[in-house]
């Protein structure tokens, strides 16, 4: 690694300093995280079983919620003997978990000393979790560990394009006026001095397709120049569309953390086309930093020093390697309201090989979607949205685009091109994947558009189902 800069190496110098003598102790568990990374495998699995039967411990003694839920369904994990017996345990909802903070189930009452951070939505179900300064701290730190293996550092600028309804805003766009960060005005002074970030404005408009905006954005990075740029999985297409149709010189950034799923050839596209790196992670609100890329960029390392984390059947058994599961994880670190097997609303895959970097964490694919947006096949199966998405993301023509999935069954992908004009050839050879895909008895279509509506917290569902009572207006190429 290169000599940091004096202002990284004062930003760091600063924070040790901190860990040392207040509370603010995240630069200790970061050190403690940054090693063990580097754990060989199976070191790596022994301090999560440590930690597992610590934290199953504490839940079963001190925690109203599973103490009930595991008596009520005959499991005492003080039997476990492994993580493998965690499968015994029942999975909890985010509904389930809201239920017993409202009955109390955690105790909060008794306490003062915490702070609710918002779960973002998308999911359907919004609700909080209450963090201690100190786990908040334990949090920071992970989210510190998955930035540094970009090779990014403090004190290295940084900017950000969050989504319209991030907590951080507060309730600006969104109207939620309830929207908070826990600890807002600590993390607001360390991301700015310390990460040197720059808050864009976000994309605020009810569809895509406003320029002002995305000039705005275009100046900003260009004038500021971060070394990292952090943003929604749209907002890079917006960006490099709106300086393609204006002739612009390109922007140069040489590292993007991109929140949402990318095929590989549009990342190839984007990472040309920005001259960048981009770095995938999975970093929920609630639980930060549960998976992140290393420099190989080959999938995402699983932290399981500090999480649990399954890859889930229908019948909550756990799938094999590179099939694709509902994610649920545990984390390791929060007692004051313990997320024993917890459902995220995500589904995704473990990847079978281990990375060539040497970290001891295995490797977890990108996240292929939602439960709620997997597409409902007339055979039975479900499909993620993520392998639907990967054939619209692969031709260089699409711009944006959101394939719906009606009430009524019927597949529409709605297709907003480069340049105005859906060339028929292009459309035909989506129809043609889409159905290879999903399978001849299903009823698919192309539909070129102008704008993409985006959801109510600001994000693009690039593919989605509809609510149950919705019809596909009359399709106008139908497959199948
Ligand atoms: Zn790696």
């Amino acid at each position: 690694m290169a000599a940091p800069s004096p202002y990284t190496a004062a930003v760091e110098m600063g924070y040790a300093l901190l860990a040392a003598c207040t509370p603010y102790n995240a630069w200790a568990h970061f050190q403690e995280l940054q090693k063990n990374q580097w754990l060989s495998p199976e070191d790596a699995r022994a301090l999560r079983w440590a930690r597992l039967q610590a934290i199953l411990r504490h839940s079963r003694e001190n925690i109203a919620f599973y103490r009930q839920l595991w008596q009520a369904h005959g499991v005492d994990p003080r039997r476990f003997d492994s993580e493998k017996d965690l499968v015994d345990l029942p999975v909890v909802t985010k509904q389930l978990l809201s239920e017993a903070q409202r009955n109390n189930l955690f105790l909060l009452s008794r306490r003062r000393d915490y702070q609710f951070a918002h779960t973002s939505g998308t999911t359907g179900q919004r609700f909080r979790v209450p963090f201690t300064l100190a786990g908040f701290q334990k949090k920071y730190a992970n989210h510190l560990r998955q930035m540094y293996a970009s090779g990014w550092r403090l004190g290295m600028k940084s900017a950000t394009i969050h989504y319209s309804g991030h907590n951080q805003f507060r309730g600006a766009y969104s109207g939620r006026a309830e929207d908070e960060e826990p600890f807002a005005r600590v993390r607001e002074t360390a991301l700015s001095i310390a990460h040197r970030r720059r808050v864009l404005t976000p994309y605020h408009q009810p569809e895509t397709g406003d320029d002002p905006q995305v000039k705005a954005w275009y100046e900003q990075l260009r004038d500021y120049r971060p070394y990292l740029l952090e943003t929604m999985d749209y907002n890079l297409p917006l960006l490099k569309e709106y300086i393609e149709r204006n002739g612009l010189p390109r922007l140069s950034i040489p590292k993007t953390f991109v929140l949402g799923t990318h095929s590989e050839a549009l990342l190839a596209r984007l990472e040309e086309f920005f001259s960048t790196e981009i770095y995938d992670r999975y970093s929920p609100h609630e639980i930060e930093g549960v998976a992140y890329a290393c420099s190989v960029r080959r999938g995402m390392h699983i932290a399981i020093d500090c999480y649990h984390t399954e890859f889930l059947d229908e019948h909550d058994r756990p799938v094999a390697p590179e099939e694709t599961g509902t994610i649920v994880v545990t984390d390791l670190d929060n007692d004051l309201m313990p997320l024993i097997r917890y459902r995220l609303g995500d589904v995704g895959h473990a990847l079978a090989e281990p990375c060539s970097c040497g970290r001891g964490f295995p490797l977890m694919g990108q996240i292929d979607g939602r439960v709620r947006d997997l597409l409902d096949l007339r055979s039975g199966k479900k499909v993620a949205p993520a392998r639907i998405a990967d054939v619209l993301q692969d031709e260089p023509a699409v711009h944006l685009f959101q394939v719906v999935q009606y009430g009524d069954g019927a597949i529409v992908a709605h297709v907003v091109p480069c340049g105005g004009t859906l060339p028929v050839a292009v459309s035909e050879r989506i129809l043609v994947r889409l159905t290879n895909l999903l399978g001849p008895a299903e009823r698919i279509s192309v539909t070129p558009a102008r704008h993409i509506r985006l959801e109510p917290n600001g994000k693009c569902s690039f593919v989605k189902k509809a609510d149950p009572d919705t019809r596909a207006a009359l399709p106008r190429r139908s497959g199948g």
